[in-house]
């Protein structure tokens, strides 16, 4: 696979976590961070806008892009499909822009496999009461959906240690701090600086 001159960012946490809250924060603060719109069968919340946060389309057309091998990866998450598709992503890395993939734990293996250059994030909620909290006062979830969240997220947890990074959202100024200087960091690489400061090395090195 090609080298592309943006960094990819896989971040993942049990539901209600805060990593939406989290990445809208960081966007809204660094315009070379982008982030990838999955495609997914679920129901749009109150407030959701198809092309927003997803794209929300039909069992049988996400069963059409499987496929036609549309999707970067896709996964089950909750009985409904989850996936990110190929476009969503490499034109913004090859424009030099970094892009964030908000995906389960099963799409962040096939994502890795893919990609070795993708550093991962994961966050942790600071207590598993303050997890059901914020599911809670989010206010967009069935009772229902809640407790099957609630019931999922000790195992989606369990899969923390395959990340490169751990966040504890606790408070929430801290964890956006902690995150943004991952992002920075992660722009001073080599292989990221040899493609885009090529010519300065070149003349630097031929004096
Ligand atoms: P391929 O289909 O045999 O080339 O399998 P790969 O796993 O290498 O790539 C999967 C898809 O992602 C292909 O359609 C590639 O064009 C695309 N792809 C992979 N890396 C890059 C990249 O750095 N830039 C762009 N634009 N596309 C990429
Ligand atoms: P996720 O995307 O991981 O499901 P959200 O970003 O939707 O989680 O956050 C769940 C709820 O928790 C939201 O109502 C959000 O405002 C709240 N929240 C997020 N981070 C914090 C924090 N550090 N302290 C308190 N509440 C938070
Ligand atoms: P939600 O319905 O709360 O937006 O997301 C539920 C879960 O699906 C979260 O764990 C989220 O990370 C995951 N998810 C969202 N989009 C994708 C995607 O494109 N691929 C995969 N594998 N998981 C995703």
């Amino acid at each position: 696979m090609n080298q592309s001159k943006g960094n990819l960012f896989i971040l993942s946490a049990p539901s209600g976590a805060g990593k939406s809250s989290l990445y809208k924060a960081l966007i809204a603060d660094d315009a070379q961070v982008k982030i990838s719109v999955s495609h997914t069968t679920r129901e749009p919340r109150a407030g959701e806008e198809n092309g927003r946060e997803y794209y929300f389309v039909e069992v049988d057309d996400f069963l059409d892009m499987i496929a036609d091998d549309a999707f970067f990866e896709h996964a089950q998450v909750f009985d409904n499909y989850y996936g990110t598709s190929k476009k969503a992503i490499f034109d913004m890395l090859d424009q030099g822009l970094d892009v964030i993939l908000e995906i389960d734990w099963q799409g962040a293996k096939q994502v890795r496999q893919q990609y070795p250059h993708a550093i991962s994030i994961f966050i942790l909620p600071p207590s598993t009461e303050a997890l059901e909290h914020r599911l809670r006062d989010r206010g967009t979830d069935s009772e229902d959906v809640i407790n099957r969240r609630m019931a999922k997220a000790v195992s989606e947890m369990s899969h923390y240690n395959e990340y490169d990074y751990v966040i504890v959202n606790d408070d929430f100024q801290t964890a956006l701090v902690e995150m943004s200087a991952i992002f920075k960091a992660m722009r001073t690489q080599k292989r990221i600086i040899e493609q885009k400061h090529s010519k300065l090395i070149n003349d630097l090195l031929s004096l």
